[in-house]
């Protein structure tokens, strides 16, 4: 398949799903970098931010939204690059002002993500300039109610995050919690068509074009988790899961299981989902489904990521 054209100035390193994407927009006076990864994958980030901009620094970095696979590596570039302006968008900012993990999703994930500060606000409807182009800041609440998505009305390319992807879209955390965010991920995607992009930039997989299609399949997607919120619990749990086996790799059953349950979110979804069930068979359930559809592997004890 042949690549969507983006314009010069951009890259785009396409990480793993540990990591969100990275895009690196390189300005005649600036270069600014949109989202920076997972902490275990930070060194990496490093490696390839500097062989990108050849000896300039990195002026500005952006978060789209505050997930630790899109901010982990912010704490190492603003070590590596001491002048580095952050800019995040506003919803939990005051969190980030006073380091709150629990509030900022981290401890009830069970992920890490090391400290970081900011400099100034993505504010929904404001523009903010990265490169030498000035692009538009909209609100995209629905897989995170604090996400912002950037668009850039000359060359029609928009920075999606998790909000709209090739197929599909981040899980709806909100959900999880008991909070209504299936209309807002509808609404968002409805802004998405509106703003009618040449080529999207998600925060997880390849750069695409056709984005007709790609909302064609979000909205069914959509109108399936709706339909069956249970569908949408159980891969989102399954994603949490996921997560963790892609960054420890190989890890017991019996310690996989003891970590979610001393994990927040998957008690908060037990007990809102599932509490006629015991959770430890729950977890293992949903292990055994992992397994089952191949991205994971089981040898006596052991849980592998595969
Ligand atoms: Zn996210």
């Amino acid at each position: 398949m042949q690549q969507p054209i983006l314009p010069p100035d951009i890259t785009v390193f396409v990480r793993g799903w540990l990591s969100s994407n990275n895009i690196l927009i390189r300005g005649r006076e600036a270069c600014a970098l949109i989202d920076s990864g997972y902490v275990n994958d930070a060194p990496q980030t490093l490696v390839l931010v500097k062989a990108a901009l050849h000896g300039r620094p990195l002026d500005v970095l952006a978060n789209t939204h505050l997930h630790s696979d899109h901010c982990g590596g912010n704490a190492a570039l603003q070590a590596a690059y001491p002048a580095l302006i952050t800019h995040i968008p506003p919803g939990l900012s005051r969190f980030v002002s006073q380091w709150d993990p629990h509030a900022l999703t981290y401890t009830p994930t069970g992920q890490s993500c090391p400290q970081f500060r900011f400099d100034a606000l993505l504010l929904p409807g404001s523009e903010v300039s990265l490169g030498d182009k000035t692009w538009q800041v909209h609100a995209a609440p629905g897989h995170d109610p604090h996400s912002v998505i950037l668009f850039e009305p000359a060359s029609r390319v928009l920075i999606s995050a998790d909000a709209l992807w090739e197929r599909g879209f981040g899980v709806v955390f909100p959900e999880l919690e008991g909070v209504d965010a299936f209309d807002a991920v509808g609404k968002t995607i409805t802004l998405i068509e509106s703003l009618a992009p040449r080529v999207v930039i998600p925060g997880h997989g390849s750069v695409f074009d056709g984005v007709e299609e790609s909302i064609a399949v979000a909205r069914e997607r959509l109108d399936n988790f709706m339909r069956n919120p249970a569908k949408h619990i159980s891969y989102a749990t399954k994603v949490l899961l996921k997560f963790k086996l892609l960054e420890v790799q190989s890890v017991e059953l019996s310690t996989f299981i003891a970590w979610a349950r001393a994990t927040p979110y998957f008690g908060l979804i037990f007990k809102q989902h599932f509490p006629e069930l015991d959770i430890s068979d729950w977890v293992e359930q949903l292990i055994d489904e992992l397994v089952r559809s191949g991205v994971a592997s089981r040898d006596g004890l052991m849980i592998q990521n595969a």
